[in-house]
């Protein structure tokens, strides 16, 4: 497994950065003799992505006046086996002379270095993201540790430098569930979230039954606080299927977490992403498409998840063919990267459209989880490449020789070629588009990283 070593001085957020990628599992104190007691190490994955991760929050010394020689020592010791590191700013803070110094320091190491920009969400950390650029490590990526955002480009700097070694590992894996890949699936993991007042509540009752989540357990739900398992047989087809429900409400109880209520959905949308393979977003006929329900939208498909859109209340939907073509253009508009995503007008009363966005569900999860064989995926490459070739800037050839589908659940895809720094952002989106409509990805956010080898 690669290791990823978290650099920064004190406060610029290492720790959460370390307990964001590590999630809930238990970090391992690293107590090999002779290191640091401080090590804290852990399992990391990023959008299937893995790797070890080790923070160096624990160096900070009381005395400022040696931390930098004390950091410097305990660093080096550190970047031994490390295979990239990431050198952590605070962008609401700025570069101070202390960052300047372990800048200098990383530059004369030979482990590749991510400059990653924390504390960047909202306009407070504009200011520090580009003056962090003259730090001379290239582009920084902003982050916010504590809100999870910018975690998908963090993913992107850090798969080109240790996306091979993780791989390996995932093809591994890989190919022991390949046996049969509709049977390791397991259980649809599925999120309803949506602003306060969507339906989201009534929508879980009708789909369990009303009375059953009322009076508790029965056979074939079982129910904890933040997952409810039960059967629901498909009409289409007449086959019985698991789902899981994630229950966000219940976890925000659990958690006691005291949110307002204007941020409630975004936050609970946050948690369902750490569990759920497909999220529903939850729409108000009456209320229609409003700003907040294209953030909640953007936040599942920056982690990656499968979204999908149901339009409830739709026994009440005034103009109902005019409500939904609106929304669907809205959503194509605002949302181009799953350009066609399912959506589907429900009634959480009545039950109307319940079975069809199940169906729905399971199978946008199916391409969200699908592997395209290598030969097809460059058959497809080479037809695209010759429909429309790579432009020549100040006549430089640029070369890209062949695609790999790295992993699903997204799918992920690298492609390989020389002087890629110079290919135009307009010719990934035609590569990404051509997959998503070619090779049946319609809907699911896919990523595509450009690798040169070295
Ligand atoms: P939550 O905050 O998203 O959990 O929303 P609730 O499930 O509490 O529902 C909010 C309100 O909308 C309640 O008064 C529900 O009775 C009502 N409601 C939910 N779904 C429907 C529906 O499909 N049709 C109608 N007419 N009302 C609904």
């Amino acid at each position: 497994k690669p290791q990823v070593i978290i650099i920064g001085r004190p406060n610029v957020g290492k720790s959460t950065l370390f307990n964001r990628l590590v999630g809930k599992k238990l970090a391992l104190v690293d107590d090999q003799p002779g290191v640091t007691r401080d090590r804290r190490m852990g399992d990391a994955e990023l959008a299937g992505m893995s790797f070890t991760v080790v923070d160096t929050a624990g160096w900070e010394d009381e005395d400022p006046d040696t931390l930098p020689g004390r950091m410097r020592m305990q660093t080096e010791v550190s970047l031994e086996g490390a295979d990239a590191a990431m050198f952590v700013i605070d962008a609401r803070a700025g570069i101070t002379p202390l960052d300047e110094e372990i800048a200098r320091w990383l530059r004369e190491q030979e482990v590749p270095v991510v400059l990653v920009a924390n504390k960047a969400e909202g306009k407070a950390g504009e200011a520090g993201l580009y003056e962090s650029y003259s730090l001379g490590l290239g582009e920084p990526i902003g982050v916010s540790a504590e809100h999870g955002e910018g975690i998908a480009d963090l993913f992107g700097a850090l798969w080109p430098i240790i996306g091979a070694k993780s791989e390996a590992a995932e093809a591994a894996a890989e190919f022991a569930a390949s046996e049969d890949d509709d049977e390791t699936l397991g259980p649809l993991k599925l999120a309803i979230v949506g602003r306060p007042n969507a339906g989201k509540s009534t929508l879980i009752n009708q789909l369990l039954g009303e009375d059953r989540l009322l009076t508790g357990p029965e056979a074939g739900i079982t129910r904890d606080s933040i997952a409810i398992d039960w059967n629901w047989t498909d009409p289409k087809t007449g086959e019985n299927r698991e789902i899981r429900l994630i229950d966000t409400a219940g976890m925000r109880k659990k958690a006691r977490v005291v949110e307002k209520l204007e941020k409630l959905s975004v936050a609970d949308a946050r948690r369902a992403v750490d569990f759920a393979e497909v999220v529903v977003l939850l729409l108000d006929a009456t209320q229609g498409l409003e700003h907040q329900d294209l953030k909640i939208a953007d936040l599942v498909l920056q982690e990656g998840r499968a979204l999908m859109v149901a339009i409830n209340k739709w026994d009440i939907a005034e103009d109902a063919s005019a409500l939904f073509n609106g929304i669907r253009a809205a959503l194509d508009d605002g949302l181009a990267q799953v350009r066609g995503l399912p959506l589907i007008a429900v009634s959480a009363k009545t039950g109307k459209g319940l079975d069809q966005m199940l169906g729905a569900a399971f199978e946008l999860r199916e391409s969200w989880s699908k592997r395209v064989p290598t030969a097809a995926l460059n058959r497809w490459f080479d037809d695209a490449l010759e429909a429309n070739p790579p432009p020549a800037p100040k006549g430089k050839r640029i070369k890209l020789r062949y695609i790999t589908q790295a992993g699903t659940r997204p799918p992920r895809f690298v492609v390989f070629g020389t002087r890629l720094d110079m290919l135009p952002k307009s010719y990934e989106r035609y590569l990404v588009n051509g997959i998503r409509s070619k090779l049946g990805f319609e809907a699911v956010p896919v990523r595509v990283v450009l690798k040169s080898p070295k």
